[in-house]
């Protein structure tokens, strides 16, 4: 699929570099200085991913980032953060972001992770069995909609990406590294912090009661278990 990219960055260096960096890697590439601007941008064209920076003039990173979300669910978004931003809040329900970078970052490791987000949101090929059950939940893998008791849940790419391995896999105990290299595609530096926070969001969705998860199962010492079929 050919890709937009959308960059919010006040930074002219900083933007020009992801930019050409994302070009080369043929994405399509459009970008923004303020947060007003970059949404504007994703509401008149078809954007796939978004790089925000969290500390832009006027609305900043987190403001935009929640009216993006609200709007378009199934945007990729990846944060630019200072070392001193929580990863938690970042992360979090509130803002579900699916993925972060700590400024200063080399522009040849956020194009990788560019590319491993839009290799998350391909929609599947036409020949693979296109709906997963397991009861109440669908997903439909070519629209890449989950479905539960026939409502659909807005899930952001990474979610869904999560929910998608579990039900291919009921009963499997996924370690948290696992789950990182299957769903993120590249080693992390270690820090499967991440996949927590996304199991929280995901439990919060699809769960009836995520304090007392009942499909996706913390296994102690390991990571999580969806569900095994009764
Ligand atoms: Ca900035």
């Amino acid at each position: 699929m050919s890709c937009t990219v959308l960059i919010i960055e006040d930074e002219d260096s900083i933007r020009k570099f992801v930019k050409i960096n994302l070009e080369r890697a043929n994405f399509n590439v459009l970008d923004a200085a303020t947060g007003e601007e970059g949404i504007g941008i994703a509401r008149n064209n078809k954007i796939d991913i978004v790089v925000l920076d969290i500390m832009l003039p006027g609305m900043d990173g987190y403001e935009v980032c929640k009216i993006l979300r609200s709007e378009f669910s199934h945007l990729g978004i990846i944060m630019l953060t200072a070392k001193s931003q929580d990863i938690d809040k970042i992360m979090g329900l509130e803002y579900g972001t699916d993925d972060y970078m700590t400024k200063p970052f080399n522009p040849v490791e956020l194009t990788l992770r560019v590319k491993s987000l839009s290799r998350r949101m391909e929609k599947a090929p036409a020949e693979e069995e296109a709906i997963m059950s397991f009861t109440p939940f669908k997903i439909d893998i070519y629209s890449r909609k989950f479905y539960k008791e026939g409502l659909e849940l807005e899930l952001t790419p990474t979610e869904y990406s999560i929910a998608k391995l579990f039900m291919e896999n009921p009963g499997k105990a996924f370690k948290r590294d696992e789950i990182l290299n299957l769903v993120w595609g590249y080693d992390f530096v270690g820090d499967s912090k991440i996949v927590d926070v996304n199991i929280r969001r995901l439990r919060a969705k699809i769960e009836e009661d995520s304090s007392k998860p009942y499909y996706i199962e913390t296994v102690w010492g390991i990571g999580y278990r969806w569900r095994d079929r009764d």
